[in-house]
């Protein structure tokens, strides 16, 4: 629901967001792919196969190189999905002690026009693994998400400002010229 909010306010009023939890019909997704792009077409795909509008998703996660990556496509599950992020962002910042910090949010949007038509957009941010959760903003990992131009974490800056750098905001900005210019 916070990825919902965070687009309405990207998008503030081009358009209305409407999400899973807006349909009147249960939509089953089996998020198996192996990168953000697959998972992102296989959302948005599920969601198509359903409703034959055009459709947007999003798929995201956190990438730490001391930990090769992870993790990854699998952010939302990393621990279990029902683990508090409290436990899990004390387990990455535990994972790259004495190894490098470096670290990047990767989101994927995936669009399916009217016709069927699938295309995929990118936007990642750089940034380090903080050695203490800081912030009461955002979601997920950004309390231990720090992003040097701004000298704090992603979770001690207003949502407008994380909207202005972040992988999301970037990955939409990709979308929405595409829409601009070819649509
Ligand atoms: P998805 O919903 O399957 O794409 O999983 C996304 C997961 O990646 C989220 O549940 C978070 O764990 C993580 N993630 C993605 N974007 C962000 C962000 O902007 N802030 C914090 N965590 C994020």
């Amino acid at each position: 629901m916070h990825k919902v909010e965070e687009f309405q306010t990207m998008l503030k009023d081009v358009a209305k967001i409407k999400c899973l939890k807006d349909l009147d019909r249960p939509v089953q997704i089996i998020e198996d792919g192996k990168t953000f792009e697959e998972n992102a077409l296989i959302k948005a795909r599920s969601l198509y196969n359903v409703l034959h509008e055009p459709v947007i998703s999003d798929d995201s996660g956190l990438e730490v190189d001391a930990m090769d990556g992870a993790p990854g496509v699998y952010s939302a599950r990393f621990m279990g999905e029902d683990t508090s992020y409290v436990i899990k962002n004390q387990a990455i910042m535990d994972a790259v002690k004495g190894k490098t910090k470096a670290a990047r949010y990767v989101c994927v949007i995936a669009y399916i026009d009217s016709d069927g038509k699938e295309k995929t957009y990118r936007g990642t941010i750089e940034g380090e693994i903080y050695h203490e959760a800081v912030g009461e903003h955002g979601f997920g990992y950004d309390p231990i998400f720090y992003y040097p131009p701004f000298g704090t974490t992603l979770a001690n800056v207003s949502e407008e400002m994380k909207n202005s750098v972040s992988h999301r905001g970037k990955a939409l900005e990709l979308f929405l010229k595409d829409m601009e210019e070819n649509v």
